[in-house]
């Protein structure tokens, strides 16, 4: 694959993606039902080891999901003004290309592999 990221597919992909998080952060905004439905489905099992199991799953979700759907909705609404301009693709630090393969596993990567491991082994 020679050229550019591909703007259509990533464009769908970032879509895709926003969609389903803003489903996701809904889900939480509707009281707990997220918590009610596996509660339900626990005590349906019977199964203790997965009933606390899932309930810790669901308590992180919980406190997790939210802060991190706003900034992963940041981050898709940011890429998504990038491929926009013309720009999407590009490390934001070094200006290399990002790379398609490290795009199709973080479609809103602003950073190079070599900056992303640089600004991680330096935190
Ligand atoms: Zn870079």
């Amino acid at each position: 694959m020679t050229g550019g990221p591909d703007y259509v597919h990533f464009r769908e992909l970032l879509v895709t993606e926003r969609t389903r998080l803003q489903h996701a952060r809904d889900a939480v905004h509707h009281d707990g039902s997220l918590l009610e439905e596996t509660g339900d489905l626990a005590i349906g099992s019977g199964d203790h080891i997965a009933d606390s199991a899932s309930e810790t799953y669901m308590r992180e979700l919980d406190e997790g999901l939210e802060e991190n759907a706003d900034h992963l909705l940041a981050e898709i609404g940011a890429a998504l003004a990038r491929i926009d301009d013309g720009t999407y693709g590009l490390c934001v630090n070094c200006g290399s290309p990002i790379g398609a393969e490290r795009l199709e596993a973080v479609p809103y990567a602003t950073l190079c592999i070599d900056d992303k491991r640089a600004l991680e082994s330096g935190a």
